[in-house]
């Protein structure tokens, strides 16, 4: 699960590593392509992109953009992700990890390869990305928006700030578990309904999206290096922490729900809401 501090260090890197080489060949795995992998040009992934260049790398989002360039129009890779899946740079020679669906490889023998345990994610080759689902009406970069404008889009959302918080059309490139960490931050509980927040609330929301966004950043370039396929989230305050005590007032960090749906918050620290599920 992949969020915008983990994505912004990917894309360093990539830009770093990558930007620049031509493509040799492309592998899809297995031939004639896994569910991830999707066609827009209806010209093949293996025939589109050998002969081009990465001519530019851009995160928006969850999504990492690479842009290719020959003769002709540009072609994007739009990778999002999701819950699992990641990337990773190899050499042809290191080991494939297991649900390695996608290798590019450059001339000069680099390789950047696409993982994914549970085929989640999804990569779009197009020429388009107004046409990639779910990227046309992503909300605005976080660090792009002024605490009006947060207000402003902030108003249509009726439901609980969390929810909010994660729906890319409000903003982009928070999920599951930067949401928890912003709210911490904020000392808001998770299921307080939006329209419950005061107006020092939501301000006090906008600060600590942008700050816990920034520091996390920093801390996953210092942790991830050139090792895109890691998530470093040991440094987080109250996702996954469940039963530890909070960094702020030593109350054992509470949980709510399951699976990848969980949510961890302190209920010293970020009182009130409808605690369901407890
Ligand atoms: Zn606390």
């Amino acid at each position: 699960m992949p969020e915008l501090p983990e994505l912004e260090v990917v894309r360093e890197v990539l830009q770093r590593r990558i930007l620049g080489l031509a493509v040799d060949s492309v592998q899809l795995i297995p031939p004639g392509g896994p569910i991830v992998a999707r066609d827009y040009t209806h010209r093949g992934f293996e025939q589109a992109l050998p002969g081009t260049t990465v001519s530019q790398i851009d995160r928006r989002g969850k999504f990492l953009v690479l842009t290719f360039r020959a003769d002709g129009p540009a072609l994007f890779l739009a990778v999002n992700p999701k819950l699992t899946g990641r990337l990773q740079l190899a050499a042809p020679s290191d080991k494939r990890l297991a649900r390695t669906h996608f290798i590019i490889t450059f001339t000069g023998r680099q390789q950047l390869r696409y993982v994914d345990q549970k085929q989640m994610g999804q990569l779009y080759l197009t020429d388009r990305l107004g046409s990639v689902p779910e990227y046309a009406d992503l909300g605005p970069e976080p660090f792009d928006i002024t605490l009006d404008m947060f207000r402003e889009r902030l108003r249509p959302f009726r439901g609980e700030i969390k929810g909010v918080l994660t729906r890319g059309q409000f903003v982009a490139g928070i999920g599951n578990a930067y949401a928890d960490e912003i709210l911490w931050a904020a000392r808001l509980h998770p299921y307080r309904k939006r329209t419950q927040l005061t107006s020092e609330e939501v301000e006090r929301l906008f600060a600590a999206m942008r700050s816990t966004l920034a520091e996390a950043t920093d801390k996953v370039r210092l942790e991830m290096q050139e090792n895109i396929h890691l998530k470093p989230r040991d440094f987080m305050a109250v996702h996954m922490k469940t039963g530890e005590p909070c960094p702020r007032c030593g109350t054992p960090i509470s949980l709510v729900g399951a699976n990848q749906r969980i949510t961890n918050f302190c209920r010293s620290c970020q009182p009130g809401g409808l605690i369901k599920g407890m």
